[in-house]
């Protein structure tokens, strides 16, 4: 495995005649926000543009996208953005990328319907932009130089696709996201055979999945989910609620199909999970009855053992359809004994706890929330270890280069090629914003890094904040904050009045006087002892107030609360009242 650290010096000037750069500017080294730069001396374009979900240290934040700094100095010349398929972490940054810039994106017709969805939420308009391509179609993009070719892959949501780039350095596929799942619940196979040709004709490079790398065998597919799904239907004798991904259409076709054999309505909760189904049955990639749906009002309607439930919060999310269920706010839908709730899905690592909460939230209303009388009622979108290993025989790249996934993911997958036969100098090992270089006579490699990171979007401030925002959000979360004013009276430069001390998430100073006396004390002193030279500049000034209250804080309560001195002229007209 080949890799380097060393910055990439002259990142800012345009690509040499028959130099291509590979840039990802974020999904190596994390899950999420996959975005891929492609750029020579006459394209530029992005493969996938998704986002990240914030953490529980990011409080505050709806969503993490990339940092396009590498984009700036060439920004009149972005040819397009190419969506590998519809999951947020591939195009959930759209929307404030395309404020900025508004180019050509070309995707599948289900993975454009979403992202129109979301546009329009976002209130941008896209009109003229979109440009739905269909399965195996290769169309030129910007200058012509690059052509791209949309190859049918299977994932846990409909119309996801490979991108085969023709450029003048060879073919260059990325996978997207895939498994390869035989049996797919909507017959939409893999093009395997278009995969083989393109190998066997040659490619340059293979960028390639790695999320599921380290799970051995090959990855179950889609359709083992109907017979413990089916499982749940029989078993369950009041209402069955079944919350799942909302773009996962071929889970929700599952679950409809039985709905329909099992003699069950359907209601639907949560508003992804409405407006994912109304576009998936506008571009018919859901096939159902009209009438197998209901209003969740006329639930009472019927006998509980007649109700299917679909909705989304999976994940224990607060606002989600299936939390506000068990808050009782769904009008027509309550929990009583002999329901059963089920969580098609996997528990993203971190949610453990929402998760866990909300079962037991289920369980103590009366529903039924185990699974051990169950077939398997989940199956990931993600090939595993022989998936991935299938992937690169079938194209056997000149270069191999693992994407989407946790460095250590990248790497195993990396020794995956090497156990293969790739000899270790093709296998090349990036991180996020390494910049690969490859030239038209088949060489490549890696030319160091480019300037990456990250942009952390809080929706209640409507744009970006700065990562120090949220530094400062986290001290105030852990330790509170102290505020200290001090009035001054400008002629002579004396207090006016003792210091004023208000804090909150901190000591209650209300229920502490001799401590509230302590810290206005301390900051008295350190102001009355300032040498001039200090008073005169105010910033010098509240840094030495913030330090002798910081110190006095330490010193009694070993806890860093964030400090705010405030040194204020006594002629201010806020102090007139
Ligand atoms: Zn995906």
């Amino acid at each position: 495995m080949i890799r380097t650290t060393t910055p990439f010096e002259t990142w800012q000037e345009t690509p040499v005649p028959g130099e291509l750069r590979l840039i990802p500017i974020g999904g190596l080294g994390e899950f999420g926000m996959n975005a891929l730069v492609v750029h020579t001396a006459e394209s530029l374009l992005l493969v996938d543009c998704g986002q990240l979900f914030p953490s529980d240290d990011q409080p505050g934040i709806d969503s993490i996208v990339p940092d396009f700094a590498y984009l700036e100095p060439f920004a009149d010349r972005i040819d397009a953005v190419l969506l590998t398929h519809g999951h947020e972490d591939h195009l959930g940054a759209l929307p404030y990328f395309l404020e900025r810039w508004p180019v050509p994106v070309y995707g599948t017709a289900f993975t454009l319907g979403l992202l129109e969805g979301k546009l329009r939420e976002f209130e941008i308009k896209a009109k003229g932009l979109l440009h739905v391509v269909s399965d195996f179609e290769r169309i030129p993009i910007g200058s012509g130089e690059i052509e791209a070719e949309w190859i049918p892959v299977t994932h846990s949501i409909p119309d996801s696709c490979a991108i085969a780039l023709h450029t003048s350095q060879g073919v260059i596929v990325h996978t997207g996201d895939f498994k390869l799942d035989a049996s797919p619940v909507d017959g939409r196979l893999t093009g395997i055979a278009r995969l083989k040709a393109l190998g066997e004709a040659g490619v340059a490079m293979l960028l390639s999945d790695s999320t599921n790398v380290t799970r051995q065998g090959s990855a179950p597919s889609e359709a083992v989910c109907r017979g413990g799904l089916r499982d749940a239907f029989r078993k369950t004798p009041g209402k069955l609620v079944v919350a799942t991904f909302s773009s996962n259409i071929h889970r929700l076709q599952t679950l409809l199909n039985l709905a329909y054999e099992e003699g069950r309505k359907v209601c639907l909760v949560g508003r992804s999970m409405e407006r994912n189904i109304t576009i998936a049955r506008e571009l018919k990639k859901l096939r159902m009855p009209d009438d197998l749906f209901i209003d969740c009002r006329e639930a009472p309607l019927f006998k509980p053992k007649q109700i299917l439930v679909l909705c989304t919060g999976t994940q224990g999310e607060a606002l989600s359809g299936l939390s506000r269920m068990l808050r009782g706010e769904v009008k027509g839908l309550k929990i009583a004994e002999g329901d059963r709730l089920l969580l098609s899905s996997r528990a993203i690592p971190g949610n453990e706890v929402a998760i866990s909460r909300l079962l037991d939230n289920a369980e103590r209303q009366g529903a039924e929330t185990t699974l051990e009388d169950l077939g398997p009622i989940h199956a990931s979108g993600h090939g595993y270890r022989e998936d991935s290993a299938e992937m690169i025989k079938m194209l056997q790249p000149r270069f191999m280069v693992p994407v989407h996934g946790t460095y250590r993911n990248l790497k195993i997958h990396g020794r995956l090629a090497e156990s293969l036969g790739w000899p270790q100098e093709r296998v090349l090992l990036l991180d996020g914003g390494e910049c690969l270089q490859v030239y038209e006579d088949g060489t490549a490699k890696i030319a160091g890094s480019v300037p990456v990171g990250k942009c952390f979007v809080d929706q209640g401030v409507s744009h970006m904040v700065d990562a120090r925002v949220i530094h400062d959000r986290l001290i105030m979360q852990e330790d509170g904050i102290v505020v200290a004013t001090l009035l001054v009276d400008p002629a002579t430069g004396e207090l006016v009045s003792e210091p004023a001390i208000l804090s909150r998430g901190f000591v209650v100073l209300s229920d502490d006087e001799a401590y509230g006396d302590l810290l206005r004390g301390a900051v008295r002193k350190a102001y009355e002892e300032a040498p001039t030279e200090i008073r005169s500049n105010k910033e010098l000034l509240v840094e030495l107030l913030r330090q002798a209250l910081r110190r006095v804080i330490r010193k009694t309560t070993e806890t860093r609360p964030m400090v705010v001195p405030m040194v204020l002229e006594s002629q201010d007209p806020s102090f007139r009242e």
